[in-house]
């Protein structure tokens, strides 16, 4: 616009049409807000618009063109300006819709994955998350070479604490020795699942004998000293229940895969609660399979 004015050269009045440069600047290659755009236009245009108007070496049909010019240009930046700030925000939004999405879906899934690894009743492993957590380990065992321990309780005479009790009291009772098996577990790298109706699993990863034997007398004398408050209207306001233990700690080329290690542990369960109940027996990798049915 300076040069326009103070140039004495003839065709100097006509830069005023590269003032639209100036809006192509502020809008395009900036580019600025919409607000912004808008105040920015404004601006120029008044300024461009009276300094042409103001003009007195173009001739008036030209000086109405060129404001023309600048009107219109100003109001297509100013719609792009606008379209493309509303196109950000609109992106903006979808995409944040999407992180979201994604955020609530895996919040969900996290929710399934713990339910479908816990035991409704009790609150702890299930069965299912017991067989994930035992193929886990043992393909880990399989390959360090270190041994894997397993001790599996079950509850004594528990049928005939449903039987004279009830089911609710039979609930209570297996809700409170996984309490106080979790509990006595505590923090770690041992796993604690319910295996069955009233039998209770724990994985030991990387364990010696000395240890394991150490770890099932220590949860068996626990249950035996945890005074199970009943929580129903019946004349027995609280009990005491006992379980027996077996246990197994050997490398994974001992006995035949996880099943092998059930099989020994859940044998030398027997061999406790044929030995009387309310004590833990150490099983061998040869017991596997040796189950006595019926005895
Ligand atoms: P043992 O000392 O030889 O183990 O005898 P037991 O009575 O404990 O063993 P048995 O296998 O005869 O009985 C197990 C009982 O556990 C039978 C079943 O009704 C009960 N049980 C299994 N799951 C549940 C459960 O979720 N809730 C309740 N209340 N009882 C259950
Ligand atoms: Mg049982
Ligand atoms: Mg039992």
């Amino acid at each position: 616009m300076a040069l326009c004015h103070l140039s004495h050269s003839v065709n100097a009045p006509f830069l005023v049409f590269t003032y639209a440069c100036v809006l192509l600047f502020g809008n395009v290659a900036l580019p600025l807000s919409y607000r912004r755009s808008v105040l920015f236009t404004s601006v120029c245009v008044a300024i461009g618009g009276t300094s042409t108007l103001a003009h007195s070496g173009l001739d008036p049909t030209v000086r109405i063109f060129a404001v023309l010019l600048f009107a219109s240009s100003a109001a297509y930046m100013v719609l792009a300006t606008y379209r493309m700030e509303e196109g950000e925000r609109r992106n903006f939004l979808h995409t944040l819709r999407e992180k979201l999405a994604v955020e609530a879906l895996a919040e969900h899934n996290s929710l399934l994955r713990r339910l479908s690894e816990t035991d409704g009743l009790t609150g702890i492993g299930n069965r299912r998350s017991f067989d994930v957590a035992l193929s886990r380990l043992w393909r880990e065992h399989a390959t360090s070479g270190g041994a894997i321990g397993l001790i599996i309780f079950d509850i004594d005479h528990f049928k005939r604490l449903n039987d004279t009790l009830g089911h609710l009291a039979g609930d209570q009772c297996l809700q409170a020795v996984a309490r106080c098996l979790d509990r006595c577990i505590g923090p770690g790298t041992s796993i604690l699942a319910r295996y069955g109706g009233e039998e209770f699993a724990v994985i030991l990863p990387y364990a010696d004998g000395r240890l394991a034997s150490t770890i099932a007398e220590r949860l068996r004398a626990a249950v035996a000293a945890e005074v199970i408050s009943l929580d129903l209207p019946s004349p027995t306001a609280s009990l005491s229940v006992t379980v027996s233990g077996g246990f197994i700690v050997t490398t994974t080329d001992e006995v035949e895969g996880p099943a092998g290690l059930v099989a020994a542990a859940d044998e030398a369960l027997y061999q406790a609660k044929r030995m009387g109940r309310n004590r833990v027996r150490q099983g061998s990798p040869q017991d596997e399979g040796r189950c006595v049915v019926g005895a």
